[in-house]
Parts: structure tokens; sequence; C-alpha cells
């Protein structure tokens, strides 16, 4: 779930975000189908293809992935794992279908694997739960290698127990650029939560998330000052501003950078400012302090 950057309520979703958009390529090898708010990233390896996330409804397999595929020239591709970042119905829903057409391992970490059965986040206003069978549990740390490409997978809670960044190399005209996925976005706590319902935990737990998540976010700036990493996404495109860097990269001239790759400082904008934004919540959450 993600919530409004600005102001950190909920989005009024008008209908025309649900519509199925033009697929998008980012880069030699990677690719996004999907609508304003939700999608599949598409990571194109030597042996197939890897998805990030699986978008909020059950049957997103006709309605986005089969269809976009097939406009992008890779419905003969085979699709080797679906990583989800973390357990929200709307990052999680398409994921089960798509395994039992294609075979493939959906990826999460443990703890996000009982949350999505059993957090309390995704009963609020989804009746209708598919909650996909997890074949492959992830750890911290962990690297996964699909021929030309492998996926580093950093533990990021906060936003969910088990949240989870990603973290790859993708191509531009053959030079490697590396990519962080952050997966949460939305600080969850009083006042603040879901479809506007009542935060169903304890302040404590609150505040207890908003740090956890601070952590993460410095965690993330750790590593991507570490390995490099030139690219940021999040899963929604909406919050990394992919469909307008795609259409900038339409107009792109002979020599010029792809919109996408913002560097180091680029990348540090986004992190910052979810730091700042849970510094913020934690300290909001509680009265501790006379507020
Ligand atoms: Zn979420």
């Amino acid at each position: 779930m993600s919530q409004d950057k600005k102001n950190n309520t909920n989005h009024d979703f008008d209908p025309m975000m649900f519509q199925p958009l033009e697929p998008v390529k980012l880069f030699d090898d990677y690719y996004f189908i999907g609508n304003k708010l939700v999608g599949f990233h598409v990571l194109k390896t030597s042996e197939g293809l890897v998805l990030f996330e699986a978008m909020d409804k059950y049957d997103v397999d006709d309605e986005f992935l089969l269809p976009g595929l097939k406009k992008l020239g890779l419905e003969k591709e085979k699709i080797l794992m679906l990583f989800l970042t973390h357990g929200h119905f709307d990052h999680y829903m398409g994921a089960e279908k798509i395994r039992l057409r294609t075979g493939c391992e959906v990826a999460l970490s443990a703890e996000d694997a009982v949350f999505m059965v059993n957090g309390p986040d995704n009963y609020l206003d989804i009746d209708d739960l598919r909650v996909p069978r997890i074949t492959r549990i992830l750890k911290d740390g962990e690297d996964l290698t699909f021929g030309s490409h492998t996926v580093h997978v950093i533990f990021a809670p906060g936003h969910t127990p088990g949240c989870l960044n990603y973290s790859f190399e993708v191509h531009d005209k053959g030079t490697p650029h590396r990519v962080i996925m952050v997966g949460g976005y939305g600080v969850f706590g009083p006042g603040v939560y879901p479809g506007g319902h009542e935060y169903p935990h304890s302040v404590t737990y609150a505040v207890e998330q908003a740090l956890d998540f601070a952590v993460s976010c410095v965690k993330t700036w750790e590593y991507v000052k570490e390995t490099g990493c030139d690219v940021y996404l999040n899963p929604h495109p909406h919050l990394c501003d992919l469909f307008a860097l795609a259409e900038q990269n339409q107009s792109r001239k002979e020599g010029e950078e792809n919109a996408f790759v913002t560097g180091r400082d680029g990348v540090r904008k986004w992190i910052q400012e979810r730091f700042d934004v849970c510094l913020d919540c934690a300290q909001k959450f509680t009265d501790i302090r006379g507020n």
C-alpha cells in the first residue's frame, strides 16, 4: 500500500488510474507493464524473465501481463521467478495465477509470508484475498543469479514487518547501471492508515515500525553508496516518477543519459525523503513530547 507523499494520506483513486497503459521499456533489459498505480517490473536475463510484484487483482495475468509481454516481444521468454517486495494485497494479488500458469517461483521474506495471511492491513477493504503460495523464502543479503543477472535481497522492515528492497544491474545501450528498488513507502500509525481505517495496533508498535523503517532507510543508503546504485525504482510507478521519466526518454537525443539514471544524489533524494517522513511520523504518533 502506498500513500500520498505530500500529506501522508491515501489517494482518492480515479478509475482512470486502473486502466492498462502502454508497456514501456526503461533499459535494454528492463520493462514496466501496468497502470498508473501498480504494475509488473520485468528484468530480462539470459535465461528468461524475472518479475517484480504482481499488482492488485487476481486476474492481472490476462489483463496486463500476457498482452504486455506480447507488445514488448517477450511472450516466448520463460518466467523464472516472481519477487514480491512485501505482503500487501496491491503487490501480491496476481501472483498465484501467474505461478499456476507458468510454474515460476514466488519469492518473499518469511516475515511477510506470514504477514500476508495474518496481518490486519489486507483485511480492511478486500473480501476476496488471493494469497499466493510462497515457494522461495528470501534472506537478508542473499544473491540469486539468473544467467546474466543477479538479484540482491535487502531486508528493510518498517512498512511491513518483512519488507524487502532489491538491487540488480540493468543496461543502457550496453552500459551497466545499478538499480535500488525500494519496497515500502507509507508509514502507518494512529491517524495514518489505509482507507482511513482506525489504526489496529498500539502507539508503541507504530513508533517502533516508523523507527525500524528509518533504520531501513539508512541501511539502504549505505548499500547505495557501497555499490554505486544510480537508478531508483519503486514498485508503484507514481512513487518513482516512472511514467514522467519514460516520457522524457521518448525525446532523448544522441549522447543524452537515460532519464532513469539519476546518480547517487538522485537516489538519495527519495531515500532521504522517506527517512524524514519516518522520523517525523515517529514523533507525531506519540504525545511524549507534549504534542
Ligand atoms: Zn504496502
